[in-house]
């Protein structure tokens, strides 16, 4: 199984992360953790391309075309191997991600995501996309109160606003494909909501 998850600042994907790490070694059911930009040393290396700061600014299209790279190099190098030996897959974000950051955040048209999208990511899609959903003030917080406050890269309200729509658009247009969470909730409660979706999975 191939599952990605999603969300926005202070969304808890981390801590989710945990939750499905634990169920699945309570079951010894075999699996790879990895996350995008990245899971590939190679694909690391983009990620820090992407991600890093500098003076030069980087193109919007190159910044897409960088990542799908890494992705391209990812799906190949770890994901597929990985399920091919029956192990399960969790990527902490994966292709809906382009289409929020890249899409929304730099302005590059779905289409020609879409286009990558069915060039290079046929066969692999993730079995389910855990959208962790939370109001933008609340994830703000969250971030803010662990101290974090400067991985948020003085992007703007509306900006994190855009990015919680963006992935809420995708859910709704892939309702089989997403499970979308309400991750305003108590850890418990979220938790169990993620718990819930890993057994209607085991049992696909
Ligand atoms: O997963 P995490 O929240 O640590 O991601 C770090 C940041 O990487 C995101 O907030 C986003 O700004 C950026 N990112 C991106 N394009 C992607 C995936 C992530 O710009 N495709």
């Amino acid at each position: 199984k191939f599952i990605s998850l999603e969300g926005g600042e202070g969304a808890g994907k981390s801590s989710a992360i945990h939750v499905i790490k634990t169920w699945l070694e309570e079951r010894n059911i075999e699996y790879v953790l990895t996350r995008e930009p990245g899971g590939t040393p190679m694909a690391e290396e983009i990620r820090e391309l992407v991600l890093a700061s500098r003076d030069e600014a980087v193109a919007a299209d190159a910044e897409l075309l960088l990542v799908f790279a890494a992705r391209v190099q990812h799906i190949n190098t770890t994901i597929l191997p990985a399920l091919a030996d029956g192990k399960w897959v969790i990527s902490d974000r994966y292709v809906d991600s382009s289409y929020v950051y890249q899409g929304i955040g730099r302005g590059i048209d779905k289409s020609i995501i879409d286009m990558l999208r069915s060039s290079f990511l046929e066969g692999c899609m993730p079995d389910k996309t855990l959208l962790l959903d939370v109001p933008v003030e609340l994830g703000l917080s969250r971030v803010a109160s662990r101290g974090d406050a400067n991985r948020l890269d003085g992007e703007s309200t509306a900006f994190h606003e855009a990015v919680r729509s963006g992935f809420l658009e995708l859910a709704a247009e892939e309702p089989a494909r997403f499970a979308v969470l309400d991750a305003s909730q108590t850890m418990d409660n979220v938790a169990e909501q993620i718990l819930q979706q890993l057994s209607l999975l085991e049992k696909t």
